[in-house]
């Protein structure tokens, strides 16, 4: 079973698949828990070079294409092998990510970003996908908090960007929901952390079923 997550930064879908990681652990399931960009070691270096805030010059096609190799070595190394094991795989973002940002958020032609990504990916697609959904502001208000209190971080070369581009992204977001309501669980982060994590729980537990 392969399960990724996504939604805007700020969300909170790091603190949900962790949960889910620890129900995994609770209930003895082997899982993997892995995100993107990252998951290997060259993934990770290839994901310090995409977000490094320095980076100005970077261009939007290098960045299509660095995050479809780091997902091309994620999948081989890790996701598929993992996944081959009969392990779950918990992955924080997946394609879907490249389609809001770079396809919506940076307005590169989708067909083009689901074509690289395919190729990158081997065809690989999630069997469920928890999308959590939240306002810009919201988002980066609890991503302001999170680096004053326990970071004290700057904002990435990705949250960096303006509030427009974020909202094209949330409506890149929900654009890949309509396309694919079978995929993927929406669910409004609005919530308390709970309550968003007790719709996924019990969301989950109907996949093991089926
Ligand atoms: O999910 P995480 O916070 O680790 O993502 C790191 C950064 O990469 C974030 O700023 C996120 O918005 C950005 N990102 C992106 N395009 C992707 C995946 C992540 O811009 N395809």
């Amino acid at each position: 079973l392969f399960i990724t997550f996504e939604g805007p930064d700020g969300s909170g879908k790091s603190t949900q698949i962790k949960k889910l990681a620890d129900y995994l652990e609770l209930c003895q399931i082997p899982y993997i828990l892995t995100r993107e960009p990252g998951g290997t070691e060259i993934s990770d270096v290839i994901r310090s070079l995409i977000l490094n805030p320095a980076y100005v010059g970077l261009t939007d096609k290098t960045e299509i294409l660095l995050y479809a190799a780091s997902r091309a070595q994620h999948v081989k190394q890790k996701i598929k092998p993992s996944l081959k094991e009969g392990k779950i795989v918990l992955c924080d973002r997946f394609i879907d990510a490249s389609i809001a940002y770079q396809g919506y958020g940076l307005g590169a032609p989708i067909e083009q970003v689901k074509a690289i990504n395919h190729y990158a990916s081997e065809g690989l697609e999630p069997d469920r996908t928890y999308l959590i959904d939240i306002s810009p502001e919201s988002a980066r208000e609890r991503m302001q908090k999170r680096a004053e209190k326990e970071y004290n971080e700057d904002l990435d070369r990705i949250e960096q960007r303006k509030y427009a581009y974020h909202r094209r992204v949330r409506e890149g977001f929900k654009a890949i929901r309509s396309e694919n309501k079978q995929r993927i669980c929406f669910i409004n982060g609005d919530q308390s952390q709970d309550d968003v994590f007790k719709i996924i729980q019990e969301d989950f537990i109907e996949s093991l079923k089926q």
